[in-house]
């Protein structure tokens, strides 16, 4: 017999999990379960997310709710948008092959004209944030006195973001005797108080001891001095050719900095955070789930409730504030029964930290050390000679030239041949990584010490970027592909607002949310007066030198404001990569199409001005309390 049988789960559903590879239920199903189908407890369950909790009450749900009857039934509560439209498409899946199941997805950011539509067709089971799901009720557009299940999902998060008061609001029009199933991944004061409040003699299911991180996940920590940081981080990231990882920062500005500065070393990566529009950030996590993108660079906020499997890395860049935050971090990795590393990298003020985080999730962590230059190529060069041997031919393409590339090869032998693939790629790294320096800090700090050119070569050296046409600059903008534009939308741009000739800009790499172009050097002061008080749908746009970005770590310098004050260029950036300009990183955008109206908007010219480089809010979904 199917294991979800003998839990009590028919064979309707079973056959629909089983489709989606449930052969087994996760430890949480198991137990949780057969509780839950006896509808007749209340019920607290310690569990991080990953561990299968969604179907663990979405199945007993299923079981225990009259679909014949279409009043709501059911109230899901969860903290963020993500997860709201992840649950409900869960619950969808398990009910395919059952009659008449509605559910129906509330949250803020959309339209919500359609989901009262959706409401008044008919619903059992609502799926909601808790800032859109009162705003409904106090439109008196739904009426939960018949609901008989409440369940309060990453209860912890929600009270994290602020929405006691909205939950109070909620929970108060619902009948007395509705059952309350909560979950979290931590259990804080806070949320023993609520499960005090709402529930009687709740049944409580705590999976590993209490908020303890994912047995699947290894727990590292790198010390750095803090001017190494990125350097280190880029190194661990070079180290992992095959990572496919969410890296943490505190603040948007640094979110947004380190995925600037990435994007510019030629990493597949790009930022989320609050500032980006809903949509900005409906975009970038597409392409992280589909894997365009490998590192997704993200606020605590803004990666709540993501939901995406097979997330081999989570690296905090800078450790959260509060501890429990760190358990939800590594919780990103690790799902599904997978393994996962969490890293930490700190300086050697942070090690307390780190030791209060091993009492708290009651794990140790491992102190490993940065990889050397040579370690990096090492792994670099064997990655990619597995993937030489792995790729796949497309031999009838290939037939034709290969006759003009033996040719080619006649007077090399095979291992000549081998040493000159290698070599491709191999020189570029072998150079960029041979002056690196050790970034470890050892106890007597000797391991600090370094040369200039070391220095300088980790930093980005001009010699690494990438190149640029003669007689023309390489610039960059701070829009790019998320913002709807392609190569021909920013050429048209460009010349609409700096009146210079399309003749005059060179190559235009468009990216995710920046582009680098090329104008022609006697251009280039035209372009920075032209764009000097352009803002594009709020946000001002700023220009830079590409190639100007020797030293400095990660000041947010480096941009041309053009102010009042007379401006200038400044020096800063983060500074290159080996694979700066390499085409390593995905090009993205499609080319030519004719020219959209992206002629911007002047703004008042701000005069001395020094705002951030990070995008500006425009809007947003309107569910969040607390920002980063
Ligand atoms: P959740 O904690 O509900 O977000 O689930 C994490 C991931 O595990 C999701 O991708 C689920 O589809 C998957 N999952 C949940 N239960 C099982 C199971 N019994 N067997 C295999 N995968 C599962």
């Amino acid at each position: 017999m199917n294991p979800f049988s003998t839990l009590g789960i028919r064979h309707d559903i079973v056959n629909a999990i089983t489709e989606l590879g449930f052969e087994n239920p996760t430890p949480i199903q198991e137990q949780s379960i057969p509780v839950l189908l006896s509808g007749s407890n209340d019920f607290v369950g310690l569990a991080q997310t990953g561990t299968g909790k969604t179907a663990a009450f979405g199945l007993p749900l299923l079981e225990l709710l009259d679909f014949e009857e279409n009043y709501p039934q059911a109230l899901i509560l969860c903290p963020t948008r993500e997860l709201c439209l992840q649950i409900t498409s869960d619950i969808k899946n398990y009910a395919k092959n059952m009659k008449d199941v509605q559910v129906v997805a509330v949250y803020g950011g959309a339209n919500i004209s359609d989901q009262l539509r959706q409401i008044k067709r008919g619903v059992q089971i609502v799926v909601a944030t808790p800032g859109r799901m009162l705003d409904i009720i106090n439109r008196k557009a739904i009426n939960f006195g018949q609901v008989q299940f409440v369940v309060l999902d990453e209860a912890d998060e929600m009270l994290n973001m602020g929405f006691q008061e909205d939950i109070d609001s909620i929970l108060s029009t619902t009948p007395e005797d509705k059952k309350t199933w909560l979950f979290s991944a931590t259990m804080p004061n806070e949320v023993r108080r609520i499960a005090k409040k709402y529930m009687t003699d709740p049944f409580e299911l705590t999976m590993g001891t209490k908020n303890t991180g994912n047995v699947n996940i290894e727990h590292e920590y790198y010390i750095v001095k803090a001017r190494d940081k990125y350097s280190a981080f880029k190194r661990i990231v070079d180290f992992n050719p095959e990572i496919f990882g969410i890296v943490f920062c505190r603040t948007k500005i640094e979110t947004q900095e380190i995925a600037e500065s990435l994007m510019k070393d030629g990493y597949n990566a790009d930022a989320l955070h609050g500032d980006l529009s809903q949509q900005q950030r409906d975009k970038v996590m597409k392409r992280y789930r589909e894997r365009s993108l490998q590192l997704l660079i993200a606020t605590d906020v803004a990666a709540r409730g993501i939901d995406v499997n097979d997330v081999t890395h989570v690296i905090n860049y800078s450790l959260p504030d509060e501890i429990e935050n760190y358990t939800h971090r590594s919780g990103r990795t690790g799902r599904a029964g997978k393994t996962g590393i969490s890293i930490a990298i700190i300086n050697s003020k942070e090690l307390g930290k780190i030791r209060h985080i091993e009492r708290s999730i009651g794990k140790q962590f491992t102190k490993a050390e940065i990889p050397t230059g040579f370690d990096v190529c090492e792994k670099q060069l064997f990655a990619m000679i597995h993937k030489v041997h792995n790729v796949e031919v497309n031999e009838e393409q290939i037939e034709q030239y290969i006759p003009r590339i033996m040719d080619e090869f006649k007077d090399l032998d095979k291992e000549a041949i081998i040493k000159r693939f290698a070599s491709l790629e191999f020189n570029r790294f072998l150079e960029y990584y041979s002056k690196a320096p050790d970034l470890n800090v050892s106890s007597d700090d000797r391991g600090y010490e370094r040369t200039e050119r070391g220095d300088r070569a980790e930093r980005g050296d001009r010699s690494f970027k990438s190149s640029t046409s003669p007689g023309y600059t390489r610039l960059f903008m701070n829009l790019g592909s998320v913002d709807d534009f392609t190569r021909g939308d920013m050429l048209g741009f460009i010349c609409n607002n700096t009146k210079i000739s399309g003749k005059s800009v060179g190559k235009i790499d468009l990216k995710g949310v920046f582009t680098f172009f090329e104008v022609e050097e006697s251009a280039v002061n035209q372009v920075i007066e032209g764009f000097k008080s352009v803002d594009f749908q709020g946000r001002d746009v700023r220009i830079e030198l590409a190639g100007d970005r020797e030293g400095g770590s990660s000041e947010r310098g480096g941009s041309y404001r053009g102010s009042g004050g007379g401006g200038g260029y400044r020096g800063g950036g983060s500074g290159g990569g080996y694979r700066g300009g390499s085409g390593v990183g995905r090009r993205e955008g499609g080319g030519g199409g004719g020219f959209r109206d992206f002629s911007g908007k002047r703004r008042e010219d701000r005069g001395g001005s020094s705002s951030s480089g990070g995008g500006r809010r425009e809007g947003g979904s309107g569910e969040r309390r607390r920002r980063i």
